[in-house]
């Protein structure tokens, strides 16, 4: 038996003679003969069209995407980018998307209208500005003492919680996404210290979403700023706390030039989706291929953000520690524990007058009664097992 390489493809040859013609070594030979010029020549037309872009189609997209959040700014206002980058690699840049940091084209608060109404195609935020628009829209980023990052991307994907968040923004034309998380927060920043629920009296505080309503209940007067407004507002009293993500944007907007005590953990956001919302009729324009690649490059996006954060939250921590003094503390265990009664007050208030509200509700609390069960004695379990000397 010899190889011989006759116009570049391999071929298979035998000296019959030496072997016995039986039907089955006949068969075996045809099939392995077959399988060796199938082989080369399939291999010999891969590597041309490796070439080329295997996108189809020559209708390009020019779409744009207003966000919440000042154009690049780490984490969060990556996801946007992020998004856009892996649309543009995976069309081969049939689709191009113009992203706007926030006042660039609407204001940062103007972003779901923008939207709705087909004044651009897409944007990026977080559901739980809208709350006024959409009650329900609160559980699509973080309730207080709800849900981690991994827990969401599970209730979301596979737990019934995207099929809800579509039916909730169905009436406003647009289809949302998972589009970036955060993490566990930071319980924020504050001017005085918090050693009681009673310091909370009389303190202004930018808390958006049901964890504002949380404070206010608890003495606590409180507003939704968008990011860029918060640092100008601690600085000129406006407030004198804030909460915004954790470590890593924390100190890129240079909060603790303006305040003292750095709280932790966010008991109120323990794990922030942000959205991807897309207006439906744009979305319907669109063919097959486009529409899932711009599915997946969110899905991608939404997992990036939190590897970022993951990656890079201690080392911002320990600079805001060690270089610029910041005073590291928790929020007393009592607070907490008043917080989380005056959450669930706040809770059956907040969903008693809207149906679809409950019905977020209900599925989210069913999800992480679950999920909780099972976490106690595996994600919980480990990091405590780990924490043993
Ligand atoms: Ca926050």
């Amino acid at each position: 038996m010899t190889l011989v390489k006759p116009n570049g493809l391999w071929l298979l040859t035998l000296n019959y003679n030496k072997y016995k013609r039986t039907y089955e070594m006949q068969k075996i030979f045809i099939l392995g003969i077959l399988f060796l010029i199938i082989s080369c020549s399939g291999g010999q037309e891969t590597s041309q069209e490796d070439e080329a872009c295997f996108s189809t189609g020559s209708k390009t997209y020019q779409w744009t995407m207003v966000t919440t959040w000042p154009k690049n700014f780490p984490g969060l206002g990556m996801g946007p980018e992020n998004f856009a980058k892996y649309v543009d690699e995976m069309t081969c840049g049939r689709m191009k998307i113009k992203v706007y940091g926030a006042g660039e084209f609407v204001p940062a608060l103007g972003v779901f209208d923008a939207v709705s109404q087909g004044n651009v195609q897409l944007g990026h935020g977080a559901s739980y500005y809208w709350t006024g628009k959409v009650k329900s829209s609160q559980f699509f980023t973080a309730v207080p003492f709800g849900l981690t990052a991994q827990e969401m991307n599970g209730w979301l994907h596979y737990g019934g919680g995207m099929e809800l968040w579509e039916e909730a923004y169905e009436p406003f034309n647009l289809i949302p996404l998972a589009g970036g998380n955060s993490g566990v927060q930071m319980a924020g920043w504050f001017k005085r210290e918090i050693n009681s629920l009673s310091d909370l009296k009389g303190l202004k505080m930018r808390i958006p979403g049901l964890a504002g309503e949380v404070f206010t209940r608890a003495g606590a007067e409180t507003v939704t700023l968008p990011g860029n407004e918060i640092f100008l507002s601690l600085q000129q009293g406006v407030v004198d706390a804030a909460e915004w993500v954790g470590p890593y944007n924390d100190l890129t907007f240079g909060f603790h030039q303006v305040s003292d005590y750095y709280y932790y953990p966010g008991w109120h956001e323990p794990g922030s989706t942000l959205e991807i919302i897309i207006n439906k009729t744009a979305f319907e324009t669109l063919p097959d291929d486009l529409k899932a690649i711009i599915k997946y490059a969110a899905k991608s996006a939404n997992q990036e953000m939190l590897d970022e954060y993951t990656a890079r939250n201690n080392k911002a921590l320990t600079e805001l520690i060690e270089k610029h003094n910041v005073d590291l503390r928790k929020l007393p265990d009592s607070v907490l524990s008043e917080l989380k009664s005056i959450t669930d007050e706040v809770m059956q208030d907040f969903i008693a007058d809207d149906p679809m509200a409950q019905k977020v509700y209900k599925s989210y609390t069913e999800f992480k009664e679950e999920v909780v069960n099972y976490h106690r004695i595996s994600e919980k379990a480990y990091i405590d097992t780990r924490e043993i000397d």
